[in-house]
């Protein structure tokens, strides 16, 4: 399924985002329905700042109706133990609705949040596609472990569900986001109550029905949109949950932790922020294409990834010339309306955020030279729009070089050997990726080695596939989703020792 989205006007566009039926309701086993309390949140579309409709504001009432379905399908095993190539067959059929469904659900993500219609279609949404085909596949192909004890007894290593998994995710790719946790867990046979977040919540209740319609048993995918602080904070302190799957600030990431040590020790994953670093050195051959991935490294998605590389460190004999060319290609990123092809970035995420974003530029132009962008763009829209900003000169013991902005805001700096670029890349709170420019392979793994983040790109950024774990190390968080680790997440191990 390939959309073109070239070949449609942002009129197009708007007509056919006009008909969308959307979903404003939680889905809790196997239906939809309004919030136990009755109350709902405007959802606002931040490239107008349009209301698009009224969200159910599910609160802990919503939570526990969701808890005990969870409970009741895991219980009953209908998902839980069924044979995994039924979960196969089911997952895999998933993959395919999204697909059938792929120009509306990329409509409602980029309408939801912002994001360039072009990306939502091209990578978000048969990118959670993908992601569910994947763990679909893997269902019936993971077996466990014979330990042979002598003579007189071996013993069974299997992996067993954890039972119910709260995944909690942001509004920055809201539906891939809910398919690295929730295609995993299902894949493992858990039931899942899946919260989105309050800014993004359309095509997480979509998912639900294509779930429903894929053949996902009642109670076993449910989906409460809500605030942070209500439908979050609920199912983190849920005693019915045994585990979370998080991804968001470290500031809530912490949150999970006490949430968990204040009810029943659930067990919690969490994919925090970050600061990743982009270490380009002399001895990288291709400087234009280095870059043009600087770019794309801090610009995709507005800046708005949690590993994007917004450190930037150039050796300080070829800076010149790279950030002459850094500069050179900024203005393929100039923000417009998301629907229009024409455009480079979208819009950012909320008012809150933009704000948030525009304050760390106001820090940056303090101790910074400001080389591109810096102001807020389209005011003529009523949209949120940032120019792609650039700085040089950056302190790496500043706060721009020190604090996750998550925006369109690139901090240059410079170094003059390995040994201190290393230093300074390691010097973070954070530890989630990195990318190293360089064509002396001895350096290449040299310095991976000695990155401390869960994920090095070389000769590329931000590299990221299913096959592969990502996920962070210090304040970035722990777990991995991607890969077949992250079964490791959804999964117990369970020992049966057999004396013969
Ligand atoms: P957030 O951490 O507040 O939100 C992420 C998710 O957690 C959302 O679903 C939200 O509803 C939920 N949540 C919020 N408060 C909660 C609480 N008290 N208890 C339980 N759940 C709660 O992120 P944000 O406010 O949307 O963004 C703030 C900053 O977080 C960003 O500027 C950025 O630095 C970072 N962020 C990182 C990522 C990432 O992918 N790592 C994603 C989004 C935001
Ligand atoms: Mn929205």
């Amino acid at each position: 399924m390939n959309i073109v989205t070239a070949t449609r006007t942002p009129a197009d566009w708007q007509a056919r985002a006009a008909a969308l039926s959307i979903r404003t309701e939680a889905f809790i086993d196997g239906r939809y329905r309004p919030a136990v309390e009755g109350r709902s949140f405007e959802n606002v579309n931040p490239a107008t700042g349009a209301k698009i409709a009224d969200i159910a504001a599910c609160t802990t009432a919503d939570v526990d109706l969701a808890v005990i379905a969870a409970r009741r399908s895991f219980e009953s095993g209908v998902w839980s133990r069924c044979d995994p190539a039924e979960r196969r067959r089911v997952l895999v059929r998933l993959a395919d609705l999204i697909l059938v469904h792929a120009e509306e659900l990329a409509l409602l993500e980029t309408l939801d949040m912002g994001k360039l219609l072009r990306d939502s279609a091209m990578l978000d949404i048969p990118g959670s596609a993908e992601v569910f085909r994947w763990y679909g596949e893997a269902c019936d192909k993971l077996n466990g472990e014979v330990v042979r004890a002598g003579e007189g007894a071996f013993a069974l290593i299997d992996h067993e569900p954890v039972g119910v998994i709260g995944a909690v995710v942001p509004w920055n790719f809201p539906l891939k986001m809910a398919a690295w946790k929730c295609a995993p867990a299902l894949a493992a046979g858990n039931s899942v109550i899946l919260k989105p977040a309050e800014q993004s919540p359309l095509t997480a209740l979509r998912l639900a029905e294509l779930a429903a319609e894929a053949g996902v048993p009642d109670g076993v995918f449910n989906v409460l949109p809500g605030f942070g602080h209500e439908a979050g904070q609920a199912i983190g302190l849920h005693a019915g949950i045994d585990c979370v799957a998080f991804t968001g600030s470290t500031e809530i990431g912490k949150r999970f932790l006490s949430y968990a040590g204040a009810s029943n020790m659930k067990r919690i994953w969490l994919e925090c922020g970050g600061k990743s670093a982009n270490l380009v050195f002399p001895e990288a051959k291709d400087l234009d294409r280095a870059a043009t991935f600087a770019v794309q490294g801090i610009f995709f998605n507005q800046g708005e990834v949690c590993s994007a590389t917004s450190r930037l460190f150039v050796h300080r004999d070829i800076a010149e010339d790279f950030i002459a060319r850094v500069l050179a290609k900024v203005d393929a990123y100039r923000p417009g309306d998301p629907l229009d092809a024409a455009s480079g970035m979208g819009a950012m995420v909320s008012e809150e955020h933009t704000a948030r974003v525009m304050d760390y530029i106001a820090i940056g132009r303090e101790g910074a030279t400001l080389a591109c962008g810096g102001e807020r763009v389209l005011a003529e829209t009523g949209g949120c729009f940032i120019a792609p900003t650039v700085f040089t000169g950056v302190d790496p013991a500043s706060r721009l070089a020190r604090e996750e902005v998550f925006g369109p805001v690139l901090a240059i700096s410079t170094f003059a050997d390995e040994a201190e670029v290393v230093r300074l890349a390691n010097d973070s709170v954070y530890g989630l990726g990195a990318s190293v420019w360089t064509n002396d392979l001895a350096q290449a793994h040299r310095v991976a080695r000695t990155l401390h983040v869960g994920s090095v790109s070389v000769n590329t950024v931000d590299a990221v596939d299913v096959r592969t774990p990502f996920g962070g190390v210090k304040q970035s968080g722990s777990g991995r989703d991607l890969s077949l680790h992250a079964f490791d997440k959804y999964t117990d191990l369970k020992t049966t020792w057999i004396s013969l």
